[in-house]
């Protein structure tokens, strides 16, 4: 059995061989971070998680990096606009780094909560602005790249195979970007690798070319090469960032080395909402805290890995509740096991076998998920069946297969209740004891229940349907 990706660059699923053996090198493209991290985010960062947890869990020794933007990374794919960050910290009237600090630490409260593994090392763009300049001088040293105004172009004319990875046909470069092409670049499809800032931007650095800052592309090619090697061996990303990152990645990476970039190139789908893309400059995305608030951290994470990493997925309450329904059959298995009496059937231990190696298959063929996750639902009612016959050993196998295998997709069973829940019911029962008090006219206990809970960011509201709560931001 040898395991096999889907590369986007091939279009085909080819036998997975690392540069070296049983050693992985993996780069995926992070969160440009100034907003929350939606449920569409959180998808891609499941998906890699996976990958990144079954390939551990097959023995190879897993190197992964994923950055944060934190620069460069304009409103528009064709270097016009505003940087995401600086402006919408402008709206906020905070420091663009305050925004920054504030997003990444949100951020990392719902990654550990969706239990997505950390990165190995989450380079942020602008710790790395000397590198980025040494990769330009590279390019425009080997006559890849032109300066214009204190701006510095990639000259996709110069660089063989432009557009490779999204298969750009001739008729796609000279079309070049949506928008008017910038009268600055030679070629439509050139693109900005640093930018002269205007006076009032922020966030700027002195260069040879201008005070300004780099281009998205470029951070993502340097951070990788710096922590991974001028070859990796798998490059992850959105399916958005086939026809331009990616590509600019590409263009610009193999210029400066004349090494291919990355082996193996992975695309995740969208998630969509209503059949729309959910995206943060759409605003129609529901935020992954959101989500946990109202499913529960691992509902929300068994739901985003039950479609296939390379097909689109719809958020609706159906894709969750099938996700708590399957979540609670786990649980009740679970617990049917602690309780049952045992018996002398050893018949389960085949199954089990049985269930490991179809689990591999299916993950195997380019991590098929919703396969893999069917092999344990199956299993799953083997075993409720053979409760109350089955042996204590083979129960015992049972249990521990179940969690290790739900364990590679993220989904820890061993987490006794979601906190959600709990902290949910707790609430509700001190409205409860506060409604009690307010029939008895004993105001002080009730104002107190009320001012406590706000301390700890509860807001109650007395509505004419009863009391609600909400969540308040404490921050
Ligand atoms: P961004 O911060 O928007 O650059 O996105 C961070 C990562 O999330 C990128 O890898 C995107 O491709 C991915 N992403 C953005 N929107 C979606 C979506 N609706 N579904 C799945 N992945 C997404
Ligand atoms: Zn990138």
């Amino acid at each position: 059995m040898a395991l096999k990706i889907y590369n986007t660059m091939s279009r085909k699923k080819e036998a997975f061989k690392p540069l070296k053996p049983k050693e992985v090198r993996i780069y995926t493209c992070g969160q440009t971070v100034y907003d929350d991290l939606h449920v569409g985010n959180a998808r891609t960062y499941s998906n890699w998680d996976v990958i990144v947890r079954y390939l551990r869990w097959r023995g190879y020794d897993v190197f992964h990096v994923q950055n944060f933007t934190d620069v460069g990374h304009l409103t528009d794919d064709a270097d016009e606009g505003e940087d995401k960050i600086e402006k919408r910290a402008r709206l906020r009237r905070i420091e663009p780094m305050e925004l920054v600090d504030q997003q990444i630490r949100k951020y990392w409260r719902d990654i550990d909560e969706l239990n997505i593994h950390r990165p190995n090392i989450s380079p942020r763009a602008t710790g790395h602005i000397i590198e980025m300049q040494d990769l330009i001088k590279v390019l425009l040293e080997k006559g890849y790249a032109y300066i214009v105004e204190g701006n510095v172009y990639f000259d996709t004319s110069k660089f063989k195979n432009y557009g490779k990875l999204a298969r750009l046909s001739l008729k796609d470069l000279k079309a070049g970007a949506r928008v008017e092409v910038d009268p600055r670049k030679k070629h439509p499809r050139d693109f900005a690798l640093w930018l002269k800032a205007p006076p009032n931007h922020i966030m700027k650095w002195t260069s040879p070319w201008s005070v300004g800052y780099p281009g998205w592309h470029i951070e993502c090619s340097v951070m990788a090469m710096k922590y991974l090697g001028e070859t990796l061996d798998i490059h992850g990303g959105g399916i958005d960032h086939i026809p331009v990152h990616h590509t600019n990645e590409i263009a610009q990476s193999e210029a400066a080395t004349g090494k291919p970039f990355a082996k193996y190139w992975i695309h995740s789908a969208f998630m969509t909402i209503n059949g729309e893309k959910m995206s943060k400059s759409k605003g129609n995305f529901i935020t992954a805290r959101e989500a946990i608030d109202k499913w529960g951290a691992m509902v929300v994470r068994l739901a985003l890995v039950s479609g296939h990493y390379r097909s689109q997925i719809d958020y609706n309450e159906g894709l969750l509740i099938t996700a708590k329904n399957n979540l609670e059959k786990l649980h009740n298995t679970l617990d049917a096991i602690k309780n049952a009496s045992y018996g002398r059937d050893n018949s389960l231990l085949a199954k089990a076998k049985a269930t490991k190696k179809a689990f591999i298959e299916a993950m195997d063929d380019d991590f098929n998920t919703p396969k893999a996750l069917a092999a344990i639902y199956a299993f799953v009612k083997d075993v409720n069946k053979s409760i109350g016959k089955a042996s204590k050993k083979s129960l015992e196998t049972a249990r521990d297969l179940i969690i290790e295998l739900m364990g590679v997709l993220g989904i820890d069973l061993t987490r006794k209740s979601e906190l959600k829940d709990l902290s949910d019911d707790l609430i509700k029962l001190l409205i409860k004891v506060r409604e009690a008090a307010r029939k008895k006219k004993d105001y002080e206990t009730s104002d107190t229940i009320r001012n406590e809970l706000k301390k700890l960011g509860i807001a109650l509201e007395d509505t004419d349907s009863g009391t609600k709560y909400k969540i308040i931001n404490t921050q």
